[in-house]
């Protein structure tokens, strides 16, 4: 695997600008994909339930593998990886046949008696960009709607998580032919065949920076772009609500792999009657999930490298420390750590932190908050924290985010009902269940009309001055 940034000089030479491996895979895929074969349901079926059965055999290799990258105990990394793929695949095979079949939408009474329909084909050659935090999750959960469409997928995934990458990439090759999945490590040359190749679509998960050379790429051949990204979501808790299940879930929420989770809380709004009271329950609750020396906990996540543990380490200048702010060099591990009189210009306030790193406000008039985020970049997430439907009511028509939960936190994708994704900053496109299917099918819009009636007279030429009953009939009756 070379880093992303620093070309490697392909050994033989390029084919249309393409390394020669990856133009092998792609020809292959193109060739398989024309066969027609990935329009049978049967067929992806039965590649849904090979994935199925890769997991599940090789489960424990999975585990380590998490465990290597990121520190995740086999509890985590079964629940927030591997389970949810579970119940991917498991939805989609479900609903497969109901998702494919074509839908019946209404037709207006002119166009009587055609009728109207939506059909769904698969898109054909899909590339997909996985990041290194949930490398395994986001890898294959959306590999899961791209074979339930009826694509062929390469999966590009991550450097940044070595061990589950090449785990990843042994285990796709052992259980799929390359010419419908395969799976790829080098990030510049992907994007060089995005910039040479026509595809379906190309998903990508990660970073804004990143998206915009993949944006651009695709655009090259109009290709088009899902971007699954992140940004600075917030969280706020109102006086009237249950503050001991917020410090709960909040604390459980920001620590999912240490803060390393595109949907965790990053910065917290705290009405200022309740947060002393706030503050001592999440005391409580983080001693109580990771005992008093987190760092050296072996159950909890690591920071996935050297360089994301200085940049997290770097924030912690950034203001006053209210609890935590303990760290590890050698485990490469921080505790939650609360923070409180930050510079609102302050790298802590401008980036996404991706750790467990939670800066605290505090307000008296929720206004001022609402105020204050709509000036904001709109986020993936929000959460708040209330029992007041007024509250619950103001926020939800005021401010625009992906998705969110009140009472809760992270746990909306747990549901593969509710769409995923960003908005504006924070990403393009929706993707789970449902959603993932849509998503990775293209549509195709029909008019179905009998060849027995054809009774719309005013279509036909010849074409005179006298459009006065048309014109009635456009104002009045459509
Ligand atoms: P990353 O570094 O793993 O990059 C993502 C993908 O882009 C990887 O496949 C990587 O190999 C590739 N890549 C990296 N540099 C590249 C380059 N120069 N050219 C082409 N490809 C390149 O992940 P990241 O960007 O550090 O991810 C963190 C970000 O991802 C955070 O902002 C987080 O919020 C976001 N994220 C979003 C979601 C979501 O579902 N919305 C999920 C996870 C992470």
């Amino acid at each position: 695997m070379n880093t992303p940034n620093t070309p490697k000089k392909p050994e033989k030479p390029e084919i249309n600008g393409i390394a020669p491996e990856l133009y092998e895979i792609i020809s292959a895929q193109r060739e398989f994909f024309a066969t027609g074969k990935t329009r049978d349901i049967a067929f992806r079926r039965q590649l849904l339930l090979n994935l199925r059965m890769m997991i599940r055999d090789n489960e424990g290799l999975i585990l380590e593998a998490l465990r290597a990258d990121l520190g995740k105990s086999y509890h985590e990394g079964y629940l927030t990886e591997i389970g949810m793929i579970e119940q991917e695949i498991n939805h989609t095979l479900r609903y497969l046949k109901v998702w494919n079949s074509p839908k019946t939408v209404a037709t207006p009474y002119y166009l009587f008696p055609s009728s109207s329909k939506k059909y769904y084909h698969p898109r054909g050659l899909v590339m997909i960009f996985a990041p290194w935090n949930y490398p395994f999750l986001l890898a294959i959960q959306p590999l899961i709607s791209s074979i339930a469409a009826g694509n062929c997928t390469i999966v590009k995934l991550s450097e940044h998580s070595p061990r589950t990458t090449r785990l990843l990439c042994e285990l796709i090759d052992k259980y799929f032919d390359r010419e419908y999945i395969a799976a790829y490590t080098d990030s510049f040359e992907a994007v060089k065949a995005i910039r040479h190749e026509p595809f379906g679509l190309v998903f990508y998960t990660g970073g804004s920076t990143v998206a915009r050379i993949i944006s651009k790429a695709a655009a090259t051949q109009l290709t088009p772009v899902v971007l699954e990204l992140g940004g600075k979501s917030p969280c706020i808790i109102d006086k009237t609500a249950n503050l001991r299940l917020a410090a709960r879930r909040i604390v459980c929420g920001k620590l999912l792999n240490a803060g390393q989770t595109c949907v965790a809380p990053d910065y917290l709004y705290i009405d200022s009657s309740v947060k002393e009271e706030f503050i001592g329950y999440v005391k409580e609750y983080h001693d109580k999930f990771y005992q008093a020396a987190p760092c050296e906990n072996k159950f909890y996540p690591k920071i996935i490298n050297r360089m994301h543990f200085e940049r997290l380490r770097n924030y912690l200048k950034d203001g006053t420390i209210l609890f935590g702010g303990e760290v590890n060099e050698d485990t490469c591990r921080i505790s939650l750590t609360l923070m409180e009189k930050i510079d609102r210009d302050s790298k802590l306030m401008s980036e996404e932190i991706f750790g467990p790193i939670l800066p605290v406000f505090e307000f008296n008039d929720i206004n001022i908050v609402i105020n204050t985020l709509r000036k904001r970049p709109k986020p993936l997430a929000l959460y708040l924290f209330t029992k007041s439907r007024d509250t619950r009511d103001m926020v939800l028509n005021n401010l625009d985010f992906g998705c969110g939960c009140i009472n809760d936190t992270v746990i909306q994708l747990a549901n593969p009902h509710l769409p995923f994704g960003g908005i504006g900053e924070s990403g393009i496109g929706r993707y789970h269940g449902k959603a993932g299917f849509d998503t990775f099918s293209a549509e195709s819009s029909v008019l179905l009309a009998p060849s027995h009636a054809d009774l719309n007279p005013f279509r036909y030429p010849p074409f005179d001055d006298s459009y006065g009953v048309l014109k009635l009939i456009f104002r009045y009756l459509i």
